[in-house]
């Protein structure tokens, strides 16, 4: 979504104050108000100034739009990545932590006593990775651009950590309670305070270190590890290895997102491999050998006399791992009879001598055939 300019949209300042915020938004908002407007042009412009307003109307909303140019705050969006490996998932979490993540939802802020913690934004990446890469695991390095909280002042943007005071406006609850008068009646309202910014805390002199913010800008690299089996299409969610919030909270995630290489002959589904396999139709009736692709090199493929074409043989644990668990798939190789591209003169008179040596009835199906239908 392309950032909006909320500022012109309620043709305010970029530094107007929080009442003259409240006042444009309150003549606009009746100006284009649906009751009054029944033109598409105006719905929409009341909806685009209820946009603005949500995110300048929120103090917290407002300075992650300021700094980020959006009310959530994602400086760094998508990133790309690069090669590399290694124990990805640091100190907290392991590695089970994260693969029970694998297909859980994104989650939003977490709960902890009744108070909402802030959460940092998540960072997506896409991953391409080849087909033997998803089917045993890799590691690789990445290099991201986060958030990360002020080591210095240990996210609180005071020097050292120490130099702030109680936040008067909110007594150090960093909530505030207001009135709002609106064209639909009067509403208590609470909201983060605005002049402490929710941390309840007053910076009497700044940390030299991240200019007062409480957290820096960073490249980092992290490891990743790639679970063996994962397939195209799914997200491997680093819990924590995400943006940290621009308060008091937790890391957002890191979600990696899967692209696999196809195989140049194999197919996978899920865990099995799948394998259409043509062969000259001499060899489906007098048997033979045929080399077939599997993760662990060729494998000699043992083909019985008179094998039916469509005959499916399934190769046990010859497929790709389960994520996570100590078992594997299958492959499945589809044997399918071909024709020669062409026959000559002699050909054909050997194949018309072999045809004679059959009736119908040396044919189980096909003889079943022909009675059906003369019935
Ligand atoms: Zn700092
Ligand atoms: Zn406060």
């Amino acid at each position: 979504m392309a950032n909006k300019d909320y500022y012109s949209i309620l043709g305010v300042d970029k530094n107007a104050s929080e009442d003259e915020i409240k006042s444009a938004y309150r003549r606009l908002a009746k100006k284009y108000h649906p009751d009054l407007n029944k033109t598409e042009e105006a719905a929409n412009k009341f909806k685009e100034i209820n946009e603005a307003y949500e995110v300048l109307g929120d103090p917290n909303k407002r300075a992650n739009y300021d700094q980020f140019g959006s009310a959530e705050g994602n400086p760094f969006g998508a990133g790309g990545s690069s090669g590399g490996f290694g124990d990805f998932f640091g100190g907290n979490g392991g590695f089970s932590d994260i693969f029970s993540d694998i297909f859980s939802a994104f989650g939003g802020g977490a709960r902890t006593g009744g108070r909402t913690l802030q959460k940092g934004e998540d960072i997506e990446i896409s991953m391409n990775l080849t087909f033997e890469e998803a089917c045993f695991g890799v590691e690789k390095n990445i290099t991201i651009g986060k958030i990360e909280k002020c080591s210095q002042c240990n996210g609180t943007g005071a020097k050292n950590g120490r130099e702030f005071t109680t936040c008067t406006n909110c007594q150090g609850t960093g909530r505030v309670r207001y009135q709002q008068n609106t064209m639909f009646g009067t509403t208590i309202r609470e909201s983060v305070c605005p002049k402490c910014e929710g941390t309840g805390k007053i910076v009497k002199e700044k940390c030299d270190v991240c200019s007062g913010k409480g957290y820096k800008r960073v490249q980092k690299t992290v490891k990743v590890k790639i679970p063996a089996g994962i397939d195209n299409g799914q997200t491997l969610r680093m819990r924590g290895e995400g943006n940290a919030p621009l308060r008091d909270g937790i890391n957002g995630d890191l979600n990696i997102h899967i692209s696999v290489a196809s195989h140049n002959i194999l197919t996978r589904r899920e865990n099995d491999l799948f394998l259409d396999l043509y062969l000259p139709f001499t060899t489906m009736l007098l048997g033979g050998k045929v080399d077939v692709p599997t993760l662990n090199g060729n494998y000699s493929l043992n083909i019985p006399e008179l094998t039916p074409s469509g005959t499916v043989m399934r190769l046990k644990g010859k497929g790709v791992k389960l994520l996570n668990k100590d078992k594997y798939g299958d492959l499945l190789v589809t044997l399918k009879a071909e024709c020669p591209k062409s026959l000559n003169k002699q050909t054909k008179e050997m194949l018309q001598n072999l045809a004679n040596n059959y009736t119908e009835n040396d044919y189980v199906k096909y003889s079943n055939y022909l009675k059906k239908m003369k019935k």
